[in-house]
């Protein structure tokens, strides 16, 4: 037996931004390629003109990049089996339709469209796979001589005439099998002379040496026509493994109104690397330890024990956990250098602040962030002064209790030069006039920072400075 080393492959069509789901399908084939010492190969798979939204798949190979998924082989990384965007391979498509056609293992379809939806639906009344009927596959050289003559439009399709039982082998299912009588006769090009997806993918597959296609689900269908396929032409049938479909958590299929789809939603809102690829790691699977770094991940995943799941269910809740724990283990200065551009977005005076201070500010709202923009609501009262009203502390505090409250704290703010001393004799006064801390602590941080919860008193007097405070407090109660 020869042990080959693997080599997978992430062939995205560039017809909109990288979304949650070809995200996890590139990771895998990374993971798989890693672990298996293995190569990981990149196709553009572009031959939709028309949907093709992302020309020379900028966005694609600059997320890779974002998200650390290295590839092997692919667009700007030459390799044996290039090129490696599909518009650039017609040539070879073209060479195995020739090698087909010298096998006469492919026939000319003239059907229109219309004829071939009559067809269809006529099947399916009579509740029978909808599989073409050959029609074209019994023409006489003269009758298509005539058609040609006539230039009317045509296909190739590969002849299917057989009974067979196509096998493959799928890594979660086990060996599949399907019957060809359910088939139609793949149709390998399009009226205009371009290549199917069925027929470039597998020549793709076939021709860049592909021993495991990891592919979602929804391409379960495929596989039989291109296994198919496979054979006709005389290339190595890869093994499969059918990713399951991600879903929301309602069970429908991941679309663009779930937040978080699309990549740039994740980026945007503050979702780093590791966690979106941590996450999409662990998602349906179980493992003891679930923060994983991308190398724990190719140790870890199990390739070899995979079964089949239902649907995965997609989890922004977890995903933002994962996040958060990723950002609290970073060291607060390089977690500075992450906020930084939101912070100054935000309050462009936040590029004057010294860094010192500005690392101070991200260390003590540390165990806060989820997201990176967190920061920028976690800090706004550093950059702002928030504009509260004593009437609104009738909220912080029991109405009975408003007006001692007010009373304790124009009182103390002389102390507040040692914010010790002002901490102790507030709380001291409060609680003879029975006033809890809570209500004390959480009045004071409403006027300074506009907001009832969040960091601790001491820490908003030492990031603001007592002067700030003194007056914070003074335009509040005078
Ligand atoms: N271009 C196909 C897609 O984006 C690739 C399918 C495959 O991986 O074989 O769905």
């Amino acid at each position: 037996m020869t042990h080959t080393k693997p080599r997978v492959r992430f062939a995205p069509s560039p017809t909109g931004m990288m979304h949650l789901g070809n995200i996890r399908t590139a990771l895998l084939n990374y993971l798989f390629a890693h672990q298996k010492g293995g190569t990981f190969v990149l196709r553009i798979e572009d031959t939709d003109p028309e949907r093709n939204f992302d020309p020379n798949a900028t966005h694609i190979i600059n997320d890779l990049i974002w998200l650390g998924l290295t590839y092997d082989e692919g667009p700007r990384v030459d390799g044996p089996y290039g090129p490696y965007f599909q518009s650039k391979r017609s040539d070879l498509y073209a060479k195995k339709l020739q090698e087909l056609q010298d096998k006469n293992a492919v026939y000319r379809c003239f059907c229109t469209p219309e004829e071939l939806e009559r067809k269809r639906k006529r099947q399916l009344a009579l509740k029978r796979p909808p599989r073409y009927d050959q029609t074209c596959l019994h023409l006489t050289d003269t009758q298509i001589a005539q058609k040609l003559d006539t230039e009317a439009p045509f296909i190739w399709r590969l002849n299917t005439t057989d009974n067979r039982t196509i096998t493959f082998n799928d890594m979660a299912r086990g060996t599949m099998e399907f019957h060809l009588k359910d088939f139609s006769d793949i149709p390998l090009t399009r009226t205009d002379g371009s290549f199917t997806f069925t027929f470039a993918n597998c020549v793709d597959d076939g021709l860049m040496k592909i021993t495991h296609v990891l592919r979602g689900e929804d391409h379960i269908s495929n596989t039989t026509s291109q296994v198919v396929l496979y054979e006709a032409l005389g290339l190595q049938v890869p093994t499969f493994w059918h990713i399951p479909i991600m879903c929301n958590i309602e069970g429908k299929k991941l679309s663009k109104r779930d937040f978080g789809f699309s990549l740039k939603d994740l980026q945007d809102a503050g979702f780093i690397s590791e966690a979106i690829l941590n996450y999409l790691g662990i998602i349906g699977g179980s493992f003891e330890q679930e923060i994983m770094s991308l190398e724990k991940l190719v140790q870890l995943f199990p390739f070899d024990a995979i079964h089949s799941t239902g649907h995965i269910k997609y989890d922004v809740e977890k995903l933002k956990w994962i996040n958060h724990k990723w950002l609290s283990s970073y060291d607060t200065a390089q977690l500075t250098d992450m906020c930084l551009p939101r912070l100054i977005e935000a309050y462009p005076i936040a590029e004057a602040v010294n860094p010192e201070t500005m690392r101070h500010l991200i260390g003590i709202i540390k165990p806060e962030l989820v997201t990176l923009n967190d920061c920028v609501e976690l800090i706004r009262f550093y950059f702002e002064t928030p504009s509260v009203k004593q009437e609104q502390l009738k909220k912080t505090i029991r109405p009975e209790k408003h007006e001692a409250l007010i009373a304790i704290l124009k009182e103390t703010v002389v102390s507040l030069d040692n914010p010790d001393t002002y901490m102790e004799l507030t709380k001291q006064k409060a609680k003879s006039s029975g006033i809890n801390s809570k209500e004390l602590w959480s009045s004071v941080r409403f006027i300074l920072t506009g907001n009832v919860e969040g960091m601790g008193i001491h820490d908003i007097i030492d990031l603001l400075g007592i002067e700030e405070v003194k007056k914070r407090i003074h335009s509040v109660l005078d």
